[in-house]
């Protein structure tokens, strides 16, 4: 391909995007159109866990694609079994609807919810959500969203999401009522900034639910598949909520994901729930290969060592520039900037030559860490030390 591009008009402006096409991709790399590469260390927002085009998602969609690619939503098919048992045989849920997003699948979330609700709580509906909280793009989940400026979009608002405030059990304590039917939260804020809640607040949510016999929902679009060191977040928190959801990693990069619940929870009935693709094949295919990766032997105890290297290098990175500190859980991670220079840092970074790095700051005083769960010890170093230079060159 040559170095311009084609015209861009014709996609709706969005977001503002450089003027680069991404042509190919393999592990923790991208390389665009004049064949300058780039290493990744966002993966399509925490999408591609196994890296870019891994080869068992190219074999799991080669394969199904031979076979059978959409037989309908409303019969069986051998692909979206195979994952749904998966699942549930690896975490406390016993039931599992497959759609194809992040909101959708919390789009589910609430719906059951509010099922449950309408079916054991005399019609409560309110979902307590945390203010700074990310669930997603459709109305309701904008709305649940607690997103700075997101209530004043596209009003009126879908109701029924008070705020509460993360790590402050009294916050969420104060919002209860008999209309209130669930607690609905990321373990791990992610677009926030990579904010954890903490083992006591987890813990003190799942005791609070039980008082008050309402349900307590973990959105792990982002923290689960072994984003956070475990499968799923929730159990390093050693807790077992009532509903989870799954998106981003649970496809490795193709649109997939899920809503979990517990038996007594999974109450639609007949027409109360579905959509065109959900639980295809060709996408649930991809879903068991991405899943018996994760379960390799050393899978997960490697993603523990590469967030423990990344931590420490990030820390040390931190003390040498007097930087404000990292944090987070696993391979999500956030490096605290003493400025607001992070958007600096993410143009300077995809810019530098011959080789780009591709980084985010969710906010300007702040980077977050997304890689691949497989990116090796030796890329950690490379993106450690091309920080080290980046901010030394944006700070003097
Ligand atoms: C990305 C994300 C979503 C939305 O997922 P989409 O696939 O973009 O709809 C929802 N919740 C959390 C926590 C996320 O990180």
């Amino acid at each position: 391909m040559s170095s311009t591009i084609p015209s861009t008009q014709a996609l709706m402006d969005i977001t503002a995007r450089p003027d680069i096409i991404f042509t190919k991709g393999k592990g923790s790399w991208l390389e665009d159109h004049t064949g300058k590469r780039y290493l990744d260390v966002i993966q399509g927002w925490a999408v591609n866990c196994l890296g870019h085009n891994p080869h068992e998602i190219i074999t799991a969609l080669e394969k199904q694609s031979h076979l059978l690619i959409n037989p309908s939503p409303a019969f069986y098919n051998e692909p979206s079994l195979a994952l749904a048992n998966r699942l549930v045989n690896a975490s406390v849920f016993d039931r599992v609807f497959f759609a194809n997003s992040g909101a959708e699948a919390n789009e589910g979330a609430i719906k059951l919810a509010r099922k449950w609700g309408q079916k054991y709580r005399q019609g409560a509906y309110k979902i307590i959500t945390m203010d700074h909280g990310f669930h997603g793009r459709t109305l309701a989940t904008m709305s649940a969203s607690g997103k700075e400026g997101w209530d004043k979009k596209f009003p009126p608002q879908v109701d029924g999401f008070p705020k509460a405030i993360l790590n402050d059990i009294a916050s969420v304590q104060a919002l209860i009522d008999d209309k209130t039917v669930a607690i609905m939260l990321e373990p791990v804020q992610g677009e926030a900034g990579v904010i954890p809640a903490t083992v006591e607040f987890m813990q003190a949510l799942q005791t609070l639910c039980q008082t008050h016999g309402i349900l307590l929902i973990v959105d792990e679009v982002q923290t689960g598949y072994g984003r956070c060191g475990e499968l799923f977040a929730y159990q390093y928190y050693g807790i077992s909520p009532d509903i989870m959801t799954l998106g981003k990693g649970i496809g490795g990069g193709v649109p997939l994901s899920a809503l979990l619940a517990k038996e007594s929870v999974a109450v639609f009935d007949h027409g109360d729930q579905g959509g065109t693709y959900n639980g295809n094949p060709l996408m649930t295919a991809v879903g068991v290969a991405v899943f018996d990766t994760l379960m390799q032997e050393g899978f997960m105890a490697t993603v523990r060592q590469r967030a423990e290297q990344l931590s420490i290098g990030l820390m040390a990175l931190s003390k040498h520039h007097g930087l404000q500190g990292e944090r987070g859980i696993g391979l999500l991670r956030a490096l605290c900037l003493d400025g607001n220079y992070g958007n600096d840092l993410v143009l300077a970074a995809r810019e530098a030559i011959p080789e780009g790095l591709l980084l985010n700051a969710p906010r300007p005083n702040l980077l977050r860490f997304m890689p691949a769960l497989n990116i090796t010890a030796e890329e950690i170093e490379l993106l450690l030390s091309r920080l080290d230079t980046l901010i030394t060159t944006i700070r003097t």
